[in-house]
């Protein structure tokens, strides 16, 4: 039996691509060959990385002048490659949590004087999302991150800015309707909403990829310009990674796009935020207006804090799986990420008020 996955990432898939990666593994389009096995230069290859790639620019309405690439080395790498090519004299960067502060750090390497924490909710343990701070005026680049699947904040608008803007987005990615307009760049893990881990997507526009140092020794590797001069198959590419997203992509495509997504992720999120609100054991420890559609933090109340693990275990018996709050904060989190049905969060949330029964 298929259990209600609520992991973080690597997340929840959509059966049909599920199965049509299982056909493919064995057998790609009847030509004898496993997905693993075929050139990634061959036309078989080259087909699913055009298609994912069509399929990406309609989905998001990305206009013209942006290349999407895919990438390895996981949202983690960007973090560096973003000031490697951009950094030149001050970049700012909104610190709204544990990847943020990530991201922040690797910029930090460049100097202090040019990377600049603009606003942080760290004196709330990044339970909110700073606002009514100025938006830079000038500098190479303001990086954000749209959602904070630790602490289960997210952005819930795509900010106006006059510099180049960066967001990680690994998991919020495709969950919503976006303007890719407003920003520079766009990146992200693909394991959290778009497909299996191993492969990073990265939306970028030329203009800014025309902008990287070149007062620096830049790796080839880390190299936007290199990557989009060779449309991601500089080296070889994790196709089989690629191909599940194109799955997840047509998948996505079939259920309404984005609009309709964005409809159900909402009225999943809605459906287990009210069980918090009204539960007199659980609480969510998010500002209201900043809770993420993606992971759902919540906590018990102090008296019941001993009941944590009974609660994971308890859910387990319900075939609920992934609900352990991350290793550094605790608590529980859900993600609901596009793959998660209503269903499981019907599941998880009638194992929160049987719970509540025997235990108040
Ligand atoms: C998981 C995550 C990352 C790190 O992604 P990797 O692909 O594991 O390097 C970065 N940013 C956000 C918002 C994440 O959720």
């Amino acid at each position: 039996m298929r259990k209600h996955i609520f992991n973080a990432g690597p997340c929840k898939l959509p059966m049909p691509a599920l199965e049509n990666t299982a056909k493919a593994v064995l057998d790609l389009n009847g030509i004898g060959q496993s997905i693993m096995e075929v050139s990634h230069r061959g036309k078989d290859f080259e087909a699913i990385l055009d298609e994912t790639i069509v399929l990406m620019k309609e989905l998001l309405s990305i206009p013209e002048g942006y290349r999407v690439l895919f990438l390895g080395g996981g949202a983690s790498s960007q973090f560096a490659m973003i000031p490697m090519n951009f950094l030149k004299t001050k970049a700012y960067y909104l610190n709204t949590g544990t990847w943020s502060t990530k991201a922040l750090e690797e910029a930090v390497m460049y100097g202090t004087d040019k990377a600049i924490e603009i606003a942080t909710s760290k004196d709330k343990g990044f339970t909110y999302i700073p606002k009514g701070y100025e938006m830079p005026k000038e500098g190479d680049y303001f990086h954000i991150t749209t959602n904070n699947t630790i602490r289960g904040t997210e952005i819930h608008e795509d900010y106006t800015c006059n510099i180049p803007l960066i967001a990680d987005m690994s998991s919020d990615f495709m969950s919503r309707p976006v303007d890719v307009s407003k920003y520079a760049m766009i990146y992200g893990g693909a394991q959290k909403n778009l497909g299996p881990a191993g492969v990073t997507f990265a939306i970028i526009k030329d203009t800014l990829i025309e902008q990287a140092a070149t007062d620096r020794l830049i790796p080839t590797m880390m190299r936007y310009s290199i990557h989009a001069k060779n449309n991601s198959m500089y080296n070889t590419p994790p196709c089989i990674n690629i191909f599940v997203v194109c799955e997840v992509l047509k998948w996505l495509k079939d259920f309404g796009g984005l609009s309709e997504m964005y409809k159900y992720n909402k009225a999943k999120a809605e459906k287990l935020y009210n069980a918090i609100d009204e539960s007199k054991m659980f609480r969510g420890p998010v500002v209201k207006e900043d809770r993420s559609l993606m992971n759902i933090v919540f906590l018990l109340e102090d008296q019941y804090k001993e009941k944590e693990a009974d609660f994971v275990k308890f859910c387990g018996e319900h075939n609920i799986v992934g609900i352990k709050g991350h290793r550094s904060v605790g608590g529980f989190r859900a993600s609901t990420y596009n793959a998660c049905s209503l269903e499981d969060v019907d599941a998880l949330v009638k194992a929160m008020q049987e719970f509540e029964v025997k235990n108040l």
